[in-house]
């Protein structure tokens, strides 16, 4: 049940949209590859960044450990010699969310393992997604391992715009642990209308109002055209509303970008002839 639910989180939402999610976690399963790998550490569970294809430059390293210590407050946070994601005393924070911590706690005690891999410039991936699991074989010693990869497209960031409170409730730490919603809690991004944002992002929301940073308030994002200055022509620009509830009324941001810079562009399925940014 939960293996299923882990699998169908990989599925783009054009394949949930057009074809449902029983039909698609079928094909998922379908398309899960068994590859043989004599390297030990393969075997070993838990987040890791890749160490062999779309490995992370030492920028992108530095640039996920200081989101996600801000998110977690643990300080001593880090990826050790093998790559692997380690908390340290998890018991030593300063601030951060408790959910966050919670959450990758699951994450470091997985029977399975995470790959965090870098996509930059993917025109199919818009700032993160999870794909489909590899089964890793060793058919010398028998060893099994299923590995997920989360693919992180970190130019997509840089195309970002909006006020900086907005963009730091967007940013490659809360990417991932939107992947992580999916990939170690089965967590769906599901939703019946526009104004909602899904089982997955709620739980991430909930990170952001413990760190006081505004929330998402739609899963989809918008799409509108804008005129190019001094042309005709005009470009897509999708966009997400944030709120920050400060007690005597609510702020209101907007988070845009270029939206086939980014990601594909399909129909949001829940308004007749609307149309969305992709997300995962
Ligand atoms: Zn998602």
């Amino acid at each position: 049940m939960f293996h299923t639910n882990r699998i169908t989180c990989g599925i783009t939402d054009v394949c949930y949209l057009f074809t449902g999610r029983r039909l698609v976690c079928l094909l998922m399963l379908a398309m899960a590859v068994t590859v043989e790998a004599g390297d030990p550490l393969r075997y070993r569970a838990g987040l890791r960044l890749s160490p062999d294809k779309n490995k992370l430059s030492e920028k992108e390293r530095k640039a996920i450990l200081e989101s996600l210590r801000e998110k977690t407050g643990l300080l001593e946070l880090g990826f050790d010699e093998d790559g692997f994601l380690s908390l340290g005393e998890v018991e030593n924070h300063r601030g951060g969310s408790k959910t966050a911590r919670a959450l990758l706690t699951e994450t470091a005690g997985l029977s399975y393992a995470i790959d965090l891999e870098s996509h930059n410039n993917s025109k199919d991936i818009a700032f993160g997604r999870l794909d489909k699991p590899v089964n890793f074989t060793n058919f010398s010693s028998g060893e099994q391992i299923e590995v997920y990869p989360i693919q992180l497209d970190f130019a997509d960031f840089k195309k970002l715009r909006g006020d900086s409170r907005v963009i730091a409730a967007f940013d490659i730490g809360f990417v991932i642990l939107h992947e992580l919603g999916h990939a170690v809690l089965g967590l769906h991004d599901r939703v019946e209308n526009e104004l909602e944002t899904g089982e997955c992002e709620d739980y991430i929301n909930r990170i952001r109002r413990e760190l006081g940073h505004p929330v998402r308030e739609s899963y989809y994002a918008r799409i509108y055209r804008r005129s190019i200055m001094a042309s005709l022509q005009t470009v897509p620009i999708a966009e997400l509303e944030f709120s920050l509830d400060k007690g005597s009324g609510k702020s209101r941001y907007r988070l845009n970008w270029p939206a086939a810079d980014v990601g594909p562009i399909v129909p949001a399925g829940v308004r007749r002839g609307s149309m969305a940014a992709s997300f995962n």
